[in-house]
This record gives C-alpha cells, structure tokens and sequence, in this order.
C-alpha cells in the first residue's frame, strides 16, 4: 500500500469509516517525496531514534521507522487507530502513543521509550498548534534536532533576520533556543483535504545555551513582548507597558539611547543581542 496514494488513502479510510477532522488540522500528505525528504533530512539513523507528531496515516512515520531504531509517535485523534495499526501492520519498531503533544512529559516520554539514545523529533504539524507545538518540543529539551512542516508564513517568521517584515517576538524566542533554517517548501497541493496555504519545512538544532548571555530571562521575555506587541509603535512607547511603572517615559528613552540606539528606534530592528544588552541595562536601572 502507497500510503501517499490518493486512491489507497480514500480506500484504507473509507473502511475504517474515517472523515477528516478540520479542528484536529488534518491534512494528509499525498506526494511521496515529502515524507522521504523530511525523514532523509532530519538527521535520525539507525543509532537513534524518532519522536512523531501527529501521525495520521503513518505516511512520515513509515519513513522514519525504515532509517531509526525506534519510532514513537503521538497522536490524538483515536479514530486513527485502527487505520494505522493496519498501514503500519508490517514495520515492528514504530509505537504509537494516544496523547495531545501540549499537555503530555516529552521528555518522560523519550526515557521511557528510547532510554539515552538521541532523539529526532519530527511532525507535519497541524496549523492550529503550531506555535505551543514547537514551544513544547522545544522546551523538552531532549531533542538533537526538530524537523517540522508548518504553514509557509510561519517558517519565514521562524528564520526572518532582526528589521525584516517577517521578524516577530517568535523569531527571537526560537533563536534565542535554536539555529532555524528553512528546508524546502511544500505546496498545498501535496495534502488532501486542500489546505489554502502553502508549507514549508523547518529544522530547528537546538542551542543548549542562548547565542548570547542574556542575564534576567524573564526580564529579557518581558521587553521582547512589549516591543512586538505594539510593533508600530516607537521602541520608547512600546515599553511603556514593561518599565513605564519603574522607569518612566524619560527613563526608558534614557535607556534606549544608553543602550546606543536611537530614541525613536522601533522594537523590529533590534537583534536578539541588542534585547539582551536592553535587559541588562534596565535590570540594573530597575535596581537603583
Ligand atoms: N503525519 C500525517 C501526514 O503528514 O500525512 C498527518 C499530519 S496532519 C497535518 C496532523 C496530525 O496531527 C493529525 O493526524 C491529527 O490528528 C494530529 N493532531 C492534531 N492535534 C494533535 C495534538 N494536540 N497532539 C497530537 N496529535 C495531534
């Protein structure tokens, strides 16, 4: 069986009586290469093991069982069970495990299943958790390496440089844990059902410590928020939120120009190492 084949697909899920969910963000694969691409590229081989995300039919997880040891993967819709246990009836090192990736132990998980051997995680992500999805893989912490297909915009916004249209509070938080890089795009006319966007696959390594020091994380979160979430705002204005109440307005244009920006800079064209400078200078002005 092709489990990317249209025909085999509508076929397995009609005598399981299976309809798509579009709540649960169910959309199948049905090219072939996509799933051989990711598995190829998300760097799990025969010494380590992979993590699944939303399996659906078993398309990826197929791919992953031929090159890993070990294949775990999570789903959460239990109508898919009886589909996958017959598409996936003749590979013996997948298990599949009933959950919701947002509230179940990651890292639990991977002790439990793979012991210490390094871990891949890897998913077709349904587009109405993506964000908390790759927080959640993210902050594990177990991972060697996430590889994840997400809605197009969302790659951009992942990888934009500090100033680009694309840049977000999102970009730094992913770069503040990982090295992103953007794989290959995947259009919507892989998917059945037609999603109206397009896909795009990312790879995300994670750091183990930030690329630069950042002394008051919390601080450093705080400011990144305030400045995103009044992105049209002067830098000065959108702070107000954060330190207006401790600093006040004359003490955070004070800041940012200390800091050796200009006072009408906007949040977008700092960098990641420029929010961590900003913290640590209104760290210290907090404490006077
Ligand atoms: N991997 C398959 C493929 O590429 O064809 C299916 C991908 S589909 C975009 C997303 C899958 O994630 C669906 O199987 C859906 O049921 C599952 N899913 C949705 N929400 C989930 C959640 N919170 N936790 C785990 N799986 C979830």
């Amino acid at each position: 069986m092709d489990l990317c084949n249209i025909d085999d697909i509508r076929r397995v899920l009609g005598r399981h009586g299976f309809r798509f969910s579009k709540s649960l963000g169910q959309n199948f694969l049905t090219a072939a290469w996509v799933p051989a691409q990711i598995a190829d590229s998300c760097g799990v081989d025969r010494d380590s093991c992979a993590l699944e995300v939303g399996p659906g039919m078993g398309c990826l997880t197929e791919q992953l069982s031929r090159r890993a040891d070990k294949v775990c993967a999570i789903e959460l819709d239990r109508n898919l069970f009886p589909v996958l246990e017959e598409t996936l009836a003749g590979c013996d090192n997948i298990e599949i495990v009933q959950g919701d990736v947002l509230k179940c132990d990651l890292a639990g998980i991977c002790q439990e299943k793979f012991g210490d051997a390094p871990v891949y995680a890897c998913a077709n992500l349904p587009y109405y958790i993506t964000t908390p999805a790759i927080t959640a893989l993210l902050t594990a912490n177990v991972f060697r390496a996430i590889t994840v297909m997400v809605q197009k915009e969302v790659a951009q916004r992942i990888c934009a440089p500090a100033g680009s249209p694309d840049y977000s509070a999102f970009s730094i938080y992913i770069d503040y844990y990982a090295d992103a890089e953007i794989l290959f795009d995947v259009p919507r006319d892989c998917f059945v059902p037609q999603p109206k966007v397009d896909s795009a696959v990312v790879r995300l390594i994670p750091r183990g410590k930030p690329p630069v020091p950042v002394c008051n994380e919390k601080l450093f979160f705080t400011l990144v928020k305030a400045a995103f979430g009044q992105r049209r705002k002067t830098l000065a204005n959108a702070l107000q939120s954060a330190l207006g109440n401790t600093l006040g307005k004359a003490g955070i244009v004070q800041l940012i120009t200390d800091c050796g920006f200009d006072a009408r800079i906007r949040g977008e064209k700092l960098s990641l190492a420029d929010y961590a400078k900003l913290t640590e200078l209104a760290e210290q002005r907090m404490a006077q």
